[in-house]
């Protein structure tokens, strides 16, 4: 039985993430269930939306070290990944999600941020149209997180570090005694006594083997790409990244990876299992993206390039969970309740820190796993962030 200082279950965003930097620190197996890369769980595509705009100045804060954490591994994969397009945020009148939220939240935190009203945006941005009492905020750090990129740059450090990355090793079973985990993979079994989970929506699977449930939602999100009459209106030089502060809730991206702007509903998808989800779009989903992109965004409309599905998973307050598993202290978890891609980085060190040191510098209070509304079978939800 092959031993290693830590196990990482699942090498999405966050597994990847953490196998980088504990391979700095220790030897290290990453166990994936499909090839790396894949597109079956919540981090492949071109991008997703980095930003330091939250609704908590906790998040706020986080987000600033997150892009630290992205700037440390840009340096140490020597290419640059984070690309700056600026981040607008909109309010349409009676609004459902609180701009005060975020205007109080960056203030509290000292980012700078412009306010703008429909016709300053339509100025700048002439491809938005507005209705009048329309207001925004514009955050200049904001961007693009180049997903697929950012996955391969973590692997390739992690594995010149000298982690043992297997594909198609999906993890069976996991049985946790006093100071050590033993790990089953189908032709395998391994053993460690610091064992990461990160596999979002099979994340329950995992913990059963350690008698812990966690009120999670599974749900198939779609992105659309439109191949807009005029693409380089939406080049990210010229349009930022969006998001629409509303139920519903949309969010957009300038061309990247695509020749075309991308939208999506933020938790517009039907509930899942991984077994159960599809890789078909959705097409009531679709419309109503289409008719929003109609009305707001009417030059990006045109044929449609791609619509991409991909898993969300949320927990009912939408905070992280990134915590030992109660019982057992050589085992950690961490879950993105699905807007944790920003946060990769930060949380791969998180993990590594928790890991190998038993701390962090990190305040993950709001992320413990024992919060009381985790405790609930069937928690309200507030998934409007
Ligand atoms: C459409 C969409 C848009 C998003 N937009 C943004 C955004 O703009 N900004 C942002 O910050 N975040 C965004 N997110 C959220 C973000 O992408 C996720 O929070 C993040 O990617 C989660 O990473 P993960 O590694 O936890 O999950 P995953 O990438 O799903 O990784 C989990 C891995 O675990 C593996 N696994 C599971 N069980 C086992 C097993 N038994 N054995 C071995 N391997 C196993 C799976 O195969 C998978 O590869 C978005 C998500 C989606 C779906």
């Amino acid at each position: 039985m092959e031993e290693f200082d830590a196990i990482v279950v699942g090498l999405g965003a966050l597994g990847s993430a953490a196998a980088c930097r504990l391979a700095a620190r220790g030897s290290v197996l990453g166990l994936e269930q499909f090839e790396l890369g894949h597109d079956r769980g919540a981090s492949q595509d071109h991008s997703r939306i980095i930003r330091l705009s939250y609704h908590t100045p906790g998040y706020v804060r986080l987000a600033k070290r997150a892009y630290e954490a992205w700037a440390e591994i840009e340096r140490d994969a020597g290419e640059p990944l984070i690309v700056r397009t600026g981040g607008l945020d909109l309010w349409p009148a009676d609004a459902a999600i609180p701009m005060t939220d975020y205007t109080e939240s960056l203030t509290a935190e000292q980012v700078p941020f412009e306010r703008l009203d429909a016709a300053e945006v339509m100025r700048s941005w002439p491809q938005w149209s507005l209705d009048d009492d329309t207001l925004a905020i514009f955050q200049e750090d904001a961007g693009i997180a180049p997903a697929a990129r950012c996955n391969e740059a973590h692997r390739r450090l992690a594995t010149e570090l000298g982690a043992v990355l297997r594909p198609n090793s999906p993890v069976t079973a996991i049985h946790a005694s006093t100071g050590e985990v033993e790990v089953e993979a189908p032709d395998a079994r391994f053993r460690t006594h610091r064992l990461i989970l990160t596999a979002d929506a099979w994340t329950n699977d995992l913990l059963s083997n350690l008698g812990v449930h966690l009120p999670l939602t599974t749900t198939q999100e779609q992105v659309t790409y439109f191949a807009a009459p005029h693409a380089d209106d939406f080049a990210t030089e010229r349009f930022p990244i969006w998001i629409w502060m509303d139920e519903p809730s949309f969010y957009g991206f300038p061309a990247y990876g695509h020749p075309g702007p991308k939208v999506a509903q933020d938790c517009g998808g039907l509930p899942v299992t991984p077994s159960t989800r599809t890789f078909e779009p959705d097409p009531d989903n679709l419309a109503r993206v289409t008719t929003f992109v109609n009305r707001h965004l009417p030059s990006a409309l045109g044929p449609i390039i791609e619509t991409k599905t991909c898993l969300y998973t949320l927990t009912p307050d939408r905070d992280f969970v990134i915590d030992v598993v109660p019982g057992h202290p050589e085992v950690l978890v961490a879950l993105g309740a699905a807007h944790a891609f920003k946060f990769a980085a930060l949380i791969g060190r998180a993990l590594d820190d928790l890991a190998t040191d038993g701390a962090t510098d990190l305040d993950l209070s709001p992320f413990r796993i024992d919060r009381p509304i985790l405790q609930l079978d069937d928690p309200p939800t507030s998934w409007m962030i």
